[in-house]
């Protein structure tokens, strides 16, 4: 044991003592400067000081009265073997007296710090004294439950980490989670300005599918296996997580720069996307990522998780499988949105929600034959507002149940309306948008009955819209209701059809009436040049009149593209060349009209 100073604990001049113990030999050091570094020099013993360290195995910093340990080097250089303290691994540590900490197998150390009540009082050879026994207790606790492991009584223990850890994965849970940011913050925002970390808020792309067609176990094997995934892209020091269902988040910790995080979501996108096998069923799993840089100066753990799962969000909507950095546009966008769905709320009552209609043309008989409903909002300040922009906000929101069931009531009102109008010679039908939202409504279908009673629309004159992708992921609820809707008289569609993968022997399982090909298709459509998207209509229309389904094309804007789809025997088409989505008195006009378009016989 070192030699003890005869003086009292108030007189020294030092904010913390670290008792260290090395192969039975006790020393300690009054911790005085700001910076300590804890490794090896050239002797074989743990070594700690300020400066001529080669190999750093731990990092003590003092700041703002608290005291830090950080594994490695503050340069982010962590150690081989890890840092302990109380048993628990840590990177970064906010230090408190007693804290028991192991740097090897066989060194230890006990951390005081001065001003704490516990040492203040007497010379520091009782302190030390005190110390010690204090720490032979923690020892012989130690081997003692080293022991109950090793008799198979370890389960005691581990339940008592069982709040930390993702029982399915393994990967540490949210509150872990959030915890150990919370600390990379801290050492932030208290102690070194320029610690740089970033976390991946990542959802698995497409899980719900997955579920839903190999059932809920595959489902948890996929979860599994994307866990350890995750788990061989980061560094030992970083973190990843399990937050909930198919969410999970990484903390990339002590980064020198942004680029280092963009290089591992490159290396993590790479990795996830290899396929996996689940059984016999081959999968190509894709995530979309949303990074969040401590750069931007954050106070809190959720303000970081919140941006990043914004930029997340960012990268679903940009077509998945990629990786967004939140940037502070995003958070003006965010802001705007929230005030937009806070407007929306009113939006209803206030009668500012308006239905356009798009005049649908049958492309052999040419006539009118329909039209397609589509929402606007009338928004007193920002004007007419697409509802790309809104129905995404409502869906998120759930008024989309309130704006739907208003979208149908008010197609059928006018429906209604247009029978009663003499001038109106020809029949006609209306399409109506539903989202994915309202395909779990359990509400849906008896409303809808309601409605075609009240309105006295009959069979096939109200047809409803869902896009491919919404079908495809939530297949087996899509074919239920559909063929509950079928029941009642309303005839289906597949709107953007061509865009969601769907494998197209699938197609026969839903009972649809009408396909939409979709007008990326129709716009690349160069009927000089055999090209893909002409090969893709072909194929579509091909397909569809072989189950006794209608094509409709979206976006026809050129008579070129009217043309070509009237020889492939395309049933109907919609699109600017015909109209633009009318207001409901123009539609009436049209639909008064008849058509004005000059037809080129074939
Ligand atoms: P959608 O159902 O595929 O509707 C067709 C969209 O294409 C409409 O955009 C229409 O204005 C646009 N369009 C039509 N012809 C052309 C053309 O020749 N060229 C081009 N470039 N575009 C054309 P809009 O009205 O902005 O609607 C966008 C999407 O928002 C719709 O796509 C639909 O998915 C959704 N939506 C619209 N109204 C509703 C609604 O009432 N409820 C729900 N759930 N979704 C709606
Ligand atoms: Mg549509
Ligand atoms: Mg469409």
């Amino acid at each position: 044991m070192c030699s003890l100073p005869n003086k009292n604990l108030e007189m020294m001049n030092s904010n913390g003592i670290l008792i260290i113990r090395e192969k039975g030999k006790t020393c300690f050091e009054l911790l005085e400067e700001k910076l300590y570094k804890i490794g090896r020099a050239s002797s074989d013993e743990i070594f700690l000081s300020s400066k001529g360290i080669s190999r750093t195995h731990a990092s003590i910093y003092f700041s703002d009265e608290k005291f830090w340990l950080v594994d490695g080097s503050l340069k982010g250089k962590t150690s081989t073997n890890g840092l302990f303290v109380n048993d628990e691994k840590i990177s970064v540590h906010q230090l408190k007296s007693y804290d028991v900490i192991t740097f090897h197998e066989n060194i230890q150390a006990i951390f005081v710090q001065c001003g704490d009540e516990i040492q203040l009082n007497g010379s520091l050879e009782k302190f030390l004294t005190k110390t010690f026994d204090f720490l032979n207790v923690k020892q012989e606790e130690q081997k003692k439950n080293a022991s109950n492991i090793e008799e198979g009584m370890g389960q005691a223990q581990s339940a008592l980490r069982l709040p930390q850890i993702d029982d399915l994965t393994g990967l540490p849970n949210r509150p872990a989670f959030v915890s150990r940011v919370q600390k990379s913050l801290a050492v932030k925002n208290t102690l070194l300005e320029d610690h740089q970390f970033v976390i991946f808020f990542i959802d698995v792309d497409r899980f719900k599918m997955i579920n839903d067609s190999l059932g809920h176990l595959a489902g948890d094997q996929f979860l599994i296996q994307l866990a350890e995934r995750f788990k061989a892209c980061i560094r030992p020091y970083d973190m990843a997580a399990r937050l909930s269902g198919d969410e999970f988040a990484i903390l990339l910790d002590n980064l020198e720069s942004l680029d280092e995080a963009i290089i591992v979501a490159k290396r993590l996108q790479n990795n996830i996307s290899k396929p996996l096998f689940l059984g016999n069923q081959e999968v190509y799993p894709s995530i979309s990522i949303g990074i969040a840089s401590s750069q931007l100066q954050y106070q809190t753990v959720e303000e970081i998780l919140r941006d990043a799962d914004t930029a997340m969000y960012h990268a679903k909507r940009a077509g998945r499988s990629r990786f967004i950095v939140f940037d502070e546009s995003m958070h003006q966008k965010a802001k705007e949105l929230l005030q937009l769905d806070g407007d929306l709320r009113h939006a209803i009552e206030h009668q500012q929600l308006q239905l356009y209609y798009q005049p649908i043309i049958s492309l052999g008989l040419r006539h009118l034959v329909g039209f397609e409903a589509l929402i606007r909002w009338n928004h007193p300040e920002r004007g007419l507002i697409d509802s790309d922009i809104f129905i995404p906000i409502a869906e998120e929101t759930n008024l989309i149940y309130q704006i739907g069931m208003w979208t149908i009531q008010e197609a059928c009102r006018q429906l209604a309306n247009w029978k009663q109008i003499p001038a109106i010679q020809i029949p006609l039908s209306v399409n109506v948008n539903l989202s994915a939202r309202q395909l779990s409504d359990t509400n849906l279908v008896r409303c809808v009955k309601d409605l075609i009673e009240k309105y006295k629309i009959a069979d096939d004159e109200l047809k409803l819209e869902i896009t491919e992708s919404i079908a495809m992921e939530n297949s087996q609820q899509t074919i239920k209701v559909f063929n509950q809707l079928r029941q009642i008289g309303i005839p289906l569609v597949i709107d953007d059809f061509g865009t969601g993968y769907s494998s197209l022997s699938y197609l026969n399982r839903f009972p649809i009436d009408t396909l939409k090909i979709d007008r990326s298709f129709v716009s690349r459509v160069n009927p000089n040049t055999e090209n893909t998207s002409v090969s893709i209509i072909h194929s579509i229309i091909g397909l569809a009149h072989s189950l006794g389904v209608k094509v409709v094309a979206e976006g026809i804007e050129k008579e070129e593209h009217m043309d070509y789809l009237r020889q492939a025997r395309c049933d109907y088409g919609q699109g600017y060349l015909f109209a633009q989505p009318l207001t409901a008195e123009n539609a009436t006009a049209w639909a008064e009209r008849g058509l004005d378009w000059r037809w080129v016989p074939i």
